[in-house]
């Protein structure tokens, strides 16, 4: 797994969240991913900070506020969930609260999943915290366990114990080795296509050893 985080020093992209570890940035940028294309979500990332800087800005501001800045990017949901969220965390709107870094007391506080808080933990905190998503459960169960689909609950299981299980051993290589395997995930390892030419991973991966079959990763992937 070193090598991947080789791979991601290299071919990585430098993206604005990738830049912080402040805990409510990396909040931010987390809920908009949600649904939303990185693309769109770096002009929607800037804004959002500069008129919400901190997340007692948050919980002192109006929901028609919070709303209209959140116009747009669609899912209104996860606006509100951060607004109450903040308000939760900084009850009376004070500077100086801040997230928690254990990814259960995340996992308290309102619209925070266990990718997210495992994100937060892990991108913010530098934690050793594993963490989940679509991309990673596809990336991980192709590597590992390609008899299970990402799309069963089996299959998030064993995923997620996966994800423990490959983490290394301090919080700051997690971090890099977390960002990676995202990456994997959106640009090399994608729903559409494995680019398994290109990918760090190849060399042991799970699916080479899959009989040939046409809708196969590694098949779908060959150029
Ligand atoms: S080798 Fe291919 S199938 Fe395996 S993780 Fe890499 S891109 Fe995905």
């Amino acid at each position: 797994m070193s090598r991947l985080r080789r791979w991601f020093a290299k071919h990585g992209r430098d993206l604005p969240w990738r830049r912080t570890r402040d805990p409510y940035h990396v909040l931010v940028s987390e809920l908009m991913l949600q649904q939303t294309q990185v693309s769109r979500v770096i002009d929607y990332y800037d804004r959002w900070l500069t008129r919400f800087p901190t997340l007692h800005h948050v919980a002192k501001a109006r929901p028609s506020q919070v709303r209209e800045a959140w116009e747009g990017l669609g899912y209104y949901a996860r606006a509100r969930n951060l607004h109450k969220l903040a308000k939760e965390v900084s009850p009376n709107g004070e500077p100086n609260h801040s997230l928690p870094a254990d990814p259960a007391a995340l996992r308290a506080l309102p619209g925070i999943g266990a990718y997210t808080a495992g994100a937060v933990a892990s991108f913010a905190y530098e934690k050793r915290a594993p963490l989940v998503d679509t991309n990673v459960a596809r990336v991980l169960l192709r590597l590992y366990a390609p008899a299970h689909s990402p799309k069963s609950g089996v299959g998030q299981r064993v995923a997620w114990a996966l994800a423990e299980a490959v983490l290394p051993r301090t919080g700051k290589a997690s971090w890099t080795h977390n960002q990676a395997i995202m990456e994997i995930g959106a640009l090399i390892c994608t729903a559409r296509v494995a680019r398994c030419g290109e990918c760090p991973l190849a060399k042991g991966c799970a699916s080479g050893a899959v009989p040939v079959e046409p809708s196969h990763p590694r098949n779908r992937g060959k150029h």
